[in-house]
């Protein structure tokens, strides 16, 4: 899977994905993460990637032509499935979205910036708009790095135990259950002894009971 990701300031997104899981991804050839600086796409000699809102008033918004040369210029390359928008009046983001997103082969995500991006590039390129929840940020930059975490971690072989990915919280619409490690007492707290028996079915039934009542407690919309 690769993943083109398009910014305005893109050295925020370097040190997130040359490390943790995403850098075990690229080095294993499962995932590429490619950043591009939005501002190699501006014709301007000052570089300039923004400009004033048209009516007034106050902040600068991302212009359509370098977006529209960048994208066109990653699309004579290779086809996408989805030209991701990031921005809080998106749909938001979700672990069936990511599924859904881990089986792509290509994406591009755009990283707004300041009062935002000319609607015009919404209308003509993205195909879909991707909220990282009800606040606002002052950059795409941030929920791109969010989105491709959840995305990447999903892909067979990117995480050390395959499965892993599988029990965690939402796969199934419930949270995971509790985890403890050692010691198996802690100033008289102790792990549930379940969990010492040594005996998988049960430790099982238990994990599973234990997610469904903290769904029940937390989270009871999943349930439904
Ligand atoms: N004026 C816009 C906010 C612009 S924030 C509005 O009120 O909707 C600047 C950029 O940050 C946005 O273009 C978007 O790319 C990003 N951003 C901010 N909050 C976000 C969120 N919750 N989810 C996804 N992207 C977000």
């Amino acid at each position: 899977m690769r993943i083109d990701i398009i910014s305005c300031v893109p050295r925020l997104l370097d040190s997130y994905f040359d490390h943790s899981i995403l850098k075990r991804a690229k080095d294993a050839g499962l995932a590429e993460v490619v950043i591009h600086d939005l501002r190699d796409y501006s014709e301007n000699k000052h570089r300039q990637v923004d400009d004033y809102a048209f009516g007034g008033g106050a902040g600068m918004v991302l212009g359509i032509e370098p977006i529209a040369r960048c994208i066109r210029h990653l699309q004579s390359f290779r086809t996408y499935e989805e030209i991701i928008y990031m921005t809080p009046d998106g749909d938001v983001f979700d672990q069936k979205t990511a599924n859904r997103l881990s089986m792509t082969k290509n994406l591009i995500i755009l990283c707004g910036h300041y009062k935002g991006i000319d609607e015009r590039v919404r209308q003509v390129f993205i195909t879909k708009e991707i909220s990282i929840g009800d606040y606002v940020l002052s950059g795409g930059e941030l929920p791109a790095a969010v989105i491709s975490d959840a995305i990447i971690r999903l892909i067979p072989g990117v995480l050390n135990d395959e499965t892993s990915a599988l029990t965690d919280s939402f796969q199934d619409n419930l949270l995971a259950p509790p985890v403890y490690t050692r010691p198996a007492q802690f100033e008289g707290i102790k792990v549930p002894d379940v969990l010492l028996s040594g005996h998988e079915k049960k430790i099982n039934d238990w994990r599973l009971e234990q997610s469904i009542k903290r769904t029940q407690e937390r989270r009871p919309d999943l349930l439904k």
